[in-house]
């Protein structure tokens, strides 16, 4: 019982950007806090309002998120941006909500091998841990949202395909931690566009009430197609990573997230409002660069954007093979 695909299209999209936590997390260069301020700088300065700053884990498991507490005490609040970590437990919570954290995302995967490969326990186990975590924010700081995201929602890397049944019963954990907002995870690229359409018609169809969002990676071309589904099913929260970093350790070389000024460029290209300065979010990706110390994958930064003509030279080019 959902309306017509396109009469559900938002016409204003949340996107957070999360390079400086899923693009940054394995890169070898280890990025300085104050560089990692300085970009969050120029993100809030282009409009974004949403960032996924860093993550609190153990600073020997994730050497590059080490300076959790001291960057989020140091980010800047005269923008208004909110600003969101990712956390596996209670001492990443209780780290979180003293640095001022305004948003958490807890995380499980569907799959229980690529569970076990990240957290090293059953998605049951993590489920359980993770109520804990839930219980103790809305008793510390009750003014902190939750949000939950499911990673391999489309596929494990693993297992492969991923039951929907799966996805209903961790989706129905998320919803008995008391959380409205559910992040599904296409966490190494296998989710192709039909099936981000049918997973999310059949998920809101089940969790009425739940607001959606998609954490897309492009990791084998298919990451903007995958949006533009999730926008035809009314999706209007998505994660995204400047200059689409964030690689996947299961497919070394591959491409990460989808890269925020690929996806910001085409929502404005479609009418669909984001806030954010394209121009100035595609000025912060030229900086990257230099930070991690290797090229970046952004379409537009490499072709320029749909609107930037050409001067016309009035006669053919000589060299046009005419392709
Ligand atoms: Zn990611």
């Amino acid at each position: 019982m959902h309306s017509a695909p396109d009469a559900a299209i938002p016409r204003r999209v949340i996107v957070t950007d999360v390079v400086c936590r899923d693009g940054f997390q394995d890169e070898k260069r280890i990025i300085a806090t104050t560089e990692k301020l300085a970009l969050i700088v120029r993100l809030a300065e282009a409009g974004v309002s949403s960032i996924e700053a860093t993550s609190f884990v153990h600073p020997k498991v994730v050497p590059q998120m080490a300076d959790a507490d001291t960057l989020l005490a140091r980010v800047p609040r005269e923008y208004g941006v909110r600003y969101s970590a990712l956390l596996p437990n209670l001492r990443g919570a209780e780290r979180a909500v003293a640095a001022g954290i305004d948003e958490i995302h807890l995380v499980v995967s569907a799959s229980d091998s690529h569970n076990q490969a990240n957290l090293n326990r059953t998605t049951a186990q993590s489920l359980a841990q993770l109520a804990e975590v839930a219980a103790y924010v809305r008793r510390a700081a009750p003014e902190v949202e939750l949000v939950g995201t499911l990673a391999t929602a489309f596929g494990c890397p693993f297992e492969g395909d991923v039951p929907l049944e799966r996805l209903c019963w961790a989706i129905e954990h998320f919803r008995a931690m008391g959380m409205t907002c559910v992040v599904l995870a296409d966490t190494t690229g296998m989710a192709n566009p039909l099936q981000v359409g049918r997973t999310l018609r059949a998920l809101r169809a089940r969790f009425p009430l739940v607001e959606w969002g998609l954490h897309l990676h492009n990791t084998r071309g298919l990451g903007l197609a995958n949006a533009y589904a999730g926008l035809l099913e009314g999706v209007a929260r998505f994660d995204a990573s400047l200059g689409g970093l964030g690689g996947c350790p299961f497919a070394p070389g591959a491409t990460g997230n989808i890269a925020t000024e690929d996806l910001v460029h085409m929502l404005h290209e479609m009418g669909i409002a984001t806030g954010i300065d394209l121009d100035a979010l595609i000025a912060a990706a030229r900086t990257l660069p230099a930070l991690v110390g290797h090229p970046i994958e952004s379409a537009v930064v490499r072709g320029g954007k749909t609107r930037d003509l050409h001067p016309f030279a009035g006669v053919p080019l000589a060299q046009s093979a005419g392709c």
